[in-house]
Parts: C-alpha cells; structure tokens; sequence
C-alpha cells in the first residue's frame, strides 16, 4: 500500500537511505535526491568499521530489527593489534565483534550500494544528479559533514597480507586521532585519522605508510590515495522550517574518533518513526542518540588531554580485558561525564558555520548559517 504523501529526503547516504527504507516499508512514497551521479560517491571503495560497543546490542541486529537488511560486505573482527609510543605493539582479542567491516564507496557490495538496492527493491525513487539546496515543506536532509572537524586521509591497495586490523595512537602519526590499517581478503585500506594540523595530510600519511610498512611484511599493489572528512556537532534540535536533519548534516557523528555510520543510520530510523508515528523527532533522537553523542564528546575531550603517557594506558588497558567491553565501558554514561559535559561543550565548537548563507529568510535546507531563521 502506497500512502499518498510522498516524503521527499536530500543526499543518498546511509542516513537518508535508512529513512527512505523504512518509511517505504511502511507504505510512504518517496523520492530521494542525490547530487552524484551514483551512492557513496564521496567515499573510495575503503573499509569502514561499524562500530559495535556503543550498546548493549550487536549492531547487525539492530539493523535487522529496523528493518535494514545485510545485503553488504559486513564481516565481524573480534581482534587487533594496537601500537602507542614506546609500548611493544598489544594484542587484543574479544569475544563479541569489536566492529564490523564493511566497504564505502559507489561499487557493488558497500555498504551504500546495498542501501540502495534495498531502497529501490522496496520502490524508492532516487532522483541522482540533482543537488537541492532548498525544499518547500517538509523533508528530510541527510546532506553529509558541511566542514571538516576532523581529517582523513588514507590508500586503498591489493595484498597478499592475511587479513588484519591494526590501530595506531601517536600524536607524530595522526595528531589527536589514529591511524589503521584494515586487511580482507587480498584488498586493504591505511589512513590517518588527523583532528589537527589538516594541511600536513599528505606528510601524517607518509608517515603513517612508513610506520606500517616498517613494521610488518606488507606488499601494496594497485594504490589509490582517498581523503575525507566529519563533521560533529551537538544541537538542541534538529528540526528547522519543516525539515528533519540526519546524520552527519545534524553533526550526529561519534566526536571522539569518528565512527558515524551508526549514528547516521539509527538517525534516519527516528527520523522515519517521527513521520510513521507522529513522535517528535527531537525527543526521539535525544533519547536514542543524545546518551552516545554526550559520551563521545566528553570522551574527546578528554583524549585531547591525555597524550602519550594516556595513549599507552588506554592500550594496556584494551590489552589487558576484553577491549569490546573496555570500549562499551568508555562509551556509556556516568555521572562522570555530566560533570564533564559543560567543559567538554565549552571547549569543543565545531568551527563550522555556513558562509555561504546569511539570509535573514534563508530557507537552505543545510544551513547553518545563524540567522534568526536558521538558527
Ligand atoms: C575517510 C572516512 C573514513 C570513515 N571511517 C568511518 C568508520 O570507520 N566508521 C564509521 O562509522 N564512520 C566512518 N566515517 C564516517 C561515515 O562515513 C559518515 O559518518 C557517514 O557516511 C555519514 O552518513 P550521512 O548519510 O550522514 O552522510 P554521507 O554519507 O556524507 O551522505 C550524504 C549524501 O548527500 C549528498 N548531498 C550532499 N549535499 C546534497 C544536496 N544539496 N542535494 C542532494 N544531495 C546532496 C552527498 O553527495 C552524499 O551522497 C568515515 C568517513 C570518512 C570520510
């Protein structure tokens, strides 16, 4: 059954795609509008880990549960290697799933090209190559990251190496982040994750190549350089002139390292329930979201603090436990953290704000731009 009103939902990245999902699984019409000519064009064909300690349920479930299928490269890793400065190289190992891979990018088997094969199978429509920088009515914007809060840059590449995931925290490797190295089946991925120093990319990537190829017999063949970047940021609402934010266009991103694919997804879930059932979508995502986003920013601020020397306990520390519970330990709210919270937003503004807009009756519907209608 196809209800009458057709939702109509900006960008075509996991974000808008769950949403596009799960409202045409519950009878909506709607069309979809992507500026590329294809999903995931902003990525490269890199494995992505979709991170699996924010909750007490496996992620994969929770997609099934909202009604996403696994129709993508999405392999468990329930171990790694961890490197900090002055440690001997820690092994970790857990029995649920630390992350799972998957693949991003605008070829068969990603993540974003499953997506869309289930959005179209359900009768989705996806309109490609048409930017919308503004919508009458109600929509739903999943845009992406507007600026960039923190930088990665990375190769994918052919291997003979055996599959393996290593994690480097070094400020001289990837100031404030990490750099990883991620091996399946004959393909790999190496970036630096950077929340500083940006225009120094290409010399962390040097670096975080040498440091790899330095330590371990890793043969690369078919190299392709990729870049990107996040963008988080914590709002009271996320609904503006009719329009429901999601994903990184509402800055739902993970603050302290990166891993936003969860947040964007179950974003789009509770956007498409605000729709199905009537709810309010700000009260929805900040009792689904708000708990995490709180946590991973206090967490960020405090890794900004901690340096070396914290580097090398937090490494000891996954060494020593279950690092997927270590992990769920570091993520879940505490009393802690909520004394944090006001120095960790005092200290943390994401430093982007919308140049391109300062309509006083701007109606963008990605603006940020702080007018008294975009607030
Ligand atoms: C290099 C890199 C590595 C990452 N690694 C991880 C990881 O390991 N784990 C993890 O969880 N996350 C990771 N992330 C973050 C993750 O990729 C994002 O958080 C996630 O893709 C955000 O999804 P989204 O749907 O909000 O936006 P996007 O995936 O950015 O999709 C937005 C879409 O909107 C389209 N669009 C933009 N403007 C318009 C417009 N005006 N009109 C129409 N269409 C428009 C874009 O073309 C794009 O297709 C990584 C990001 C990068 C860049």
């Amino acid at each position: 059954m196809t209800r009458r009103r057709t939702i109509n939902i900006i960008g075509a990245g996991p974000a808008s795609l769950t949403a596009a999902i799960v409202l045409r699984r519950h009878g909506f019409a709607v069309k979809v509008f992507e500026a590329a000519p294809d999903v995931g064009h902003r990525l490269n064909g890199d494995f992505q880990g979709l991170e699996n300690w924010s909750s007490e349920k496996d992620v994969t479930e929770q997609l099934r549960e909202i009604g996403i299928g696994i129709n993508f490269l999405c392999m468990p890793y329930h171990e790694g290697t961890v490197y900090a400065p002055g440690l001997d190289p820690v092994d970790v190992k857990s029995d649920r799933p630390i992350f799972y891979l998957v693949r991003r990018g605008d070829m068969p088997g990603t993540l974003d090209w499953g997506l869309k094969e289930q959005a179209l199978a359900l009768g989705v429509e996806i309109a490609f190559k048409r930017r919308v920088d503004s919508i009458e009515g109600r929509a739903i914007v999943g845009t992406g990251p507007k600026g960039a809060d923190a930088v990665a840059v990375g190769m994918t590449f052919n291997t003979q190496m055996q599959d393996r995931a290593a994690v480097v925290l070094d400020d001289e490797i990837a100031p404030k982040g990490y750099a990883y190295l991620l091996v399946k089946q004959g393909y790999g991925t190496m970036a630096a994750v950077l929340y500083r120093d940006f225009k120094k990319a290409d010399a962390y990537l040097e670096k975080t190549l040498a440091f790899f190829t330095g330590r371990m017999d890793l043969d690369m063949e078919n190299t392709k350089k990729f870049g990107g970047y996040g963008n988080f940021f914590l709002r009271d609402s996320q609904m503006r002139n009719e329009k429901l934010y999601v994903g990184e266009a509402a800055g739902f991103q993970d603050c302290l390292w990166g891993f936003g694919m969860r947040y964007a997804m179950l974003s789009g879930y509770a956007a498409a329930r605000s729709i199905m059932d009537g709810e309010d979508y700000d009260t929805l995502w900040q009792r689904e979201l708000r708990p995490g986003l709180e946590s991973s920013l206090v967490n960020r601020y405090l890794f900004e603090r901690i340096g070396h020397a914290g580097y090398r306990l937090l490494t000891r520390c996954f060494g020593r436990g279950d690092p997927a519970k270590t992990l769920k330990r570091l993520y879940r709210p505490s009393l802690l953290k909520r004394l944090l919270l006001p120095l960790a937003s005092a200290a943390y503004e994401s430093s982007v704000r919308d140049l391109s807009c300062s309509r006083e009756d701007c109606r963008c519907v990605w603006c940020r731009c702080g007018t008294r209608a975009c607030p």
